[in-house]
C-alpha cells in the first residue's frame, strides 16, 4: 500500500506546486493505488456542476463514476432559465456539458430533488464525496415596506417567467400599466430591461416563452426606470449588455447629464468598467429628437435608492431617497421622490436554498464552507459556494479546485477506503421510494420534442411545467 500524503507532497514537488495545485495526472496514479473505484454525487446540473463533473473526469478517469442530480427533468440551470433568451450564443455552452454528460462514467439523474426526496446522510452512506453545485436560487428579499404588494417580483421569479422554469411559469405579471421600476445596476437588471423593451421582431431566433412573448407583445409600458444606489462608476454592468440598450428598435437609453462624474476621473477604473461607463456617457448625449422618436424610454436613476412601495393591492408608485457616495459608499441624503410605477422587478442578487443537515452561512447566503469544504465528503462549488457573483466561466475553475480537493482528501485518507455502492445503491433506493429519475437520453427526448415545437425561427419553444416535461419522454 502506497503512502499517499507522501505520494501527494512528492508529487507537489516534483511539480514545484503546492498541494492544492496538483495535477490531474498525480490525483489519478493516488487514486488508483487506492485500487477502488470511487463515487462522486454532484448536486446540480449548472455550469458548476458540469464543470465539477469534467475536472472529475479528467482527473480520475476511468476509476470514478459520477451521478449529477437536478431538480428539474431537464439539465443546465441557469444556462437554461437565467441566461436571457436573447442570448442564444451564450446559452451554447451546454454543448460543452453535452460532451461530458454523455460520456461513460457520468451521468444526469434529473427530478430528484436532494433535502427532499433524498438527504444529504443518505447520499453520504452511498457516494464517497457529494458536491453541492446548488446555485443560488433565491432572490434577496428587497427589505422595504410594501415589497409584499401585487407586481413586484425578485428577479428570479420574472427571469425564470421569461425563460420559462416551472416555478415561475405562471407568474402573470401585469404588463398593462405604463412605467417599469427595475431596481439594480447589474447586467441581470440590464437583462430585464431589454426583455420588457424589445418588440416581438426582436425576439427572432431566441428561445424567450410563447407565454412571455405573447404578454410582452401587448406590453403597454412606455418608461423603464432603473434605480441604483451608486453612480455610474460603480455599476457592474459589462459594455455588451450596456451596447445593446443603444440598439433597441423601439427605445432608447437616457441618462442625466448632472449624474456623470468628470471625464478625467474615468482614467482610473479598470478597462471594462471604463468601456462601460463610456457608454453610458454616450447614453447620456443621445439627442432629445432621437428618444422622441422612440416609444419607450429606459432612464438610469443613479444615486437613488427605495425606500417603500405604494399601491392599493397593487404597486403603483415608489419612493426613493436620493444619496450620495463616499468611498465607494451610498448613503442616504433625506431628500426623497416619487417614481410612478406599474411593475417593480428587483435585480438585487440571489441567496442559496438551504437544505436540511448542512451547515449554512446566513449572513453570507450560501453554505457555510472553507474554499468550497463543508464536512468530511461534503464539498460545495460555483454559486452556492461563492454567491452570486462572475461569468459562466467563473464555475470552472471552481468545479477544478473542488476536484483537487477531493483527491487530497481521499490522499489523506479523511473519505475513507471507498468501497461504497454510488450508483447502484442509489438506484436501488429510487426503486424502493419510487422515484421518476429522468436520465439524460429521457432529456434529449424532450429536447427533441422541444425543438419540434419551437415556432419559426427559433431553437425551441420550452416546456414549462414538470408533468410536461415528462410526457415528452414517455
Ligand atoms: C438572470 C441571469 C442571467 C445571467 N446571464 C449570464 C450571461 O449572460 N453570461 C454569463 O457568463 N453568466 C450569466 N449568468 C451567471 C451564470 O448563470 C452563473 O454563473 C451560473 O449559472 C452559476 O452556476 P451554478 O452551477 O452555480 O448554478 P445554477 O446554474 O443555478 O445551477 C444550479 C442547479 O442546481 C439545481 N438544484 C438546486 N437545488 C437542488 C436540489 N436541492 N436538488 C437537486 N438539484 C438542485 C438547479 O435546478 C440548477 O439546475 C446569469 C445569471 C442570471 C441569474
Amino acid at each position: 500500500m502506497w503512502n499517499l500524503r507522501y505520494r501527494f507532497s512528492a508529487g507537489a514537488k516534483r511539480f514545484g506546486a503546492s498541494r492544492s495545485r496538483l495535477q490531474g495526472r498525480d490525483l489519478r496514479l493516488s487514486w488508483q493505488r487506492e485500487n477502488a473505484l470511487r463515487h462522486i454525487a454532484i448536486i446540480g446540473s449548472g455550469p458548476a456542476g458540469y464543470y465539477t463533473a469534467e475536472a472529475a473526469q479528467k482527473a480520475f478517469g476511468d476509476e470514478v463514476r459520477v451521478d449529477v442530480f437536478d431538480r428539474l427533468p431537464v439539465p443546465y440551470g441557469l444556462i437554461r432559465s437565467g441566461v436571457a433568451p436573447d442570448h442564444q450564443s451564450i446559452k451554447g455552452v451546454s454543448r460543452r456539458y453535452e460532451k461530458t454528460a454523455l460520456s461513460d462514467n457520468v451521468r444526469f439523474v434529473g427530478n430528484v430533488t436532494i433535502g427532499e426526496d433524498v438527504t444529504i446522510a443518505e447520499l453520504g452512506a452511498l457516494y464517497d464525496a457529494v458536491v453541492l453545485a446548488t446555485g443560488a436560487p433565491q432572490d434577496r428579499q428587497l427589505d422595504i415596506p410594501g415589497a409584499d404588494l401585487a407586481n413586484v417580483f425578485g428577479s428570479a421569479a420574472f427571469v425564470g417567467w421569461y425563460n420559462g422554469h416551472p416555478q415561475f411559469a405562471d407568474l402573470a405579471p401585469d404588463l398593462s400599466g405604463k412605467t417599469a421600476v427595475v431596481i439594480g445596476m447589474g447586467n441581470v437588471a440590464l437583462d430585464v430591461a431589454r426583455i420588457l423593451a424589445k418588440t416581438e421582431a426582436e425576439f427572432a431566433g431566441s428561445d424567450i416563452v410563447g407565454h412571455a412573448l405573447d404578454a410582452l407583445r401587448a406590453s403597454t409600458i412606455e418608461r423603464i426606470v432603473i434605480l441604483g444606489r451608486r453612480g455610474p462608476h460603480q455599476i457592474m454592468m459589462t459594455p455588451k449588455e450596456l451596447g445593446e440598450l443603444g440598439e433597441l428598435a423601439r427605445a432608447a437609453p437616457h441618462v442625466d447629464l448632472r449624474d456623470l462624474p468628470p471625464e478625467a476621473d474615468d482614467a482610473i477604473l479598470e478597462p471594462g468598467l471604463r468601456k462601460s461607463v463610456t457608454l453610458v456617457r454616450g447614453f447620456a448625449a443621445v439627442p432629445e429628437d432621437i428618444r422622441a422618436e422612440k416609444r419607450i424610454e429606459i432612464e438610469f436613476d443613479f444615486f437613488a435608492q427605495p425606500v417603500r412601495l405604494i399601491g392599493e393591492g397593487a404597486v403603483e408608485a415608489i419612493e426613493v431617497e436620493r444619496t450620495e457616495v463616499t468611498a465607494g459608499r451610498a448613503k442616504g441624503t433625506g431628500e426623497t421622490y416619487f417614481i410612478p410605477a406599474s411593475l417593480v422587478v428587483s435585480c438585487i442578487g440571489y441567496r442559496t436554498h438551504p437544505i436540511p443537515d448542512v451547515p449554512f452561512d446566513e449572513r453570507q447566503g450560501r453554505f457555510a464552507n472553507d474554499e468550497g469544504r463543508i464536512l468530511p465528503g461534503l464539498y460545495c462549488v460555483g454559486w452556492a459556494r461563492r454567491g452570486p457573483s462572475g461569468t459562466i466561466g467563473t464555475n470552472r475553475p471552481d468545479g477544478y479546485s473542488v476536484v483537487e480537493k477531493i483527491g487530497e482528501d481521499i490522499g489523506a485518507g479523511t473519505l475513507g477506503r471507498g468501497g461504497k455502492r454510488g450508483r447502484e445503491g442509489f438506484d436501488a433506493l429510487a426503486a424502493e421510494r419510487g422515484l421518476d429519475v429522468v436520465t439524460f437520453r429521457d432529456w434529449k427526448k424532450i429536447e427533441e420534442a422541444e425543438e419540434r415545437a419551437a415556432r419559426e425561427g427559433a431553437p425551441r419553444e420550452k416546456f414549462v411545467d414538470i408533468e410536461a416535461m415528462i410526457r415528452a419522454r414517455d
